[in-house]
């Protein structure tokens, strides 16, 4: 049996964030994260699986500091498509974070319950620092205000998006552009 032949880009209502505008927004995002950090100072990227793996790789190519790789992988379970207040640590870092620069790499942040939970556990590892970095924001759905972001992609509407590492039911991730999925989808 061969399964039957898609074009994800029919799932889609509209493009959110072009190509474009994803490469110079990273370059972007790059150069002030660059600047914060000295010359030479290593940073440890913590990516936060699977969505922001893209974003993580494009973004760090762009960096002058030396960075480290690792991933936390961290899942919420309740609803489909979004965050539930309960967040699960799935898989753990590999590296030992303290006295070390930590910058958390998100592809999106919603409600902030995810990030709130991920910062709260790498603070009790006394890392030198912890900033974070998302490629969008939704601050319209925030629920957990604490949630410090330091650097900020893009704004999006409340709309449930998809592509450049962002997935429904695990598709969609390599569309090379964020698109808003049409609602009867996952609705
Ligand atoms: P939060 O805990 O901030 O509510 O949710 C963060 C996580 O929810 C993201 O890492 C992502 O997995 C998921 N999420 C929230 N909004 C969207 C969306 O519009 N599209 C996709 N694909 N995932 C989303």
């Amino acid at each position: 049996m061969t399964n039957p032949k898609t074009d994800m880009r029919d799932d889609i209502k509209e493009v959110v964030v072009s190509e474009q505008e994803i490469k110079a927004e990273n370059k972007r995002l790059a150069a002030k994260i660059s600047s914060h950090y000295d010359d030479g100072e290593e940073v440890i990227m913590v990516g936060i699986l699977r969505g922001a793996v893209i974003f993580m790789a494009d973004l760090a190519r762009e960096i002058d500091s030396p960075v480290i790789f690792d991933f936390m992988d961290v899942s919420s379970y309740g609803k489909d498509a979004y965050t539930s207040g309960n967040v699960r640590i799935i898989k753990d870092l590999e590296e030992n974070i303290e006295g070390k620069h930590v910058l958390i790499v998100e592809d999106i942040i919603d409600t902030g319950l995810t990030m709130k939970r991920v910062v709260n556990l790498l603070q009790t590892r006394d890392p030198a620092s912890i900033k974070i970095v998302t490629l969008l924001d939704k601050p319209e759905r925030r629920v957990q205000k604490k949630v410090q972001v330091d650097y900020n992609g893009f704004e999006v509407p409340d709309e449930f998006v998809v592509g450049y590492g962002l997935d429904y039911a695990e598709k969609y991730r390599n569309l090379p552009f964020i698109g808003a999925l049409k609602e009867h989808l996952y609705s």
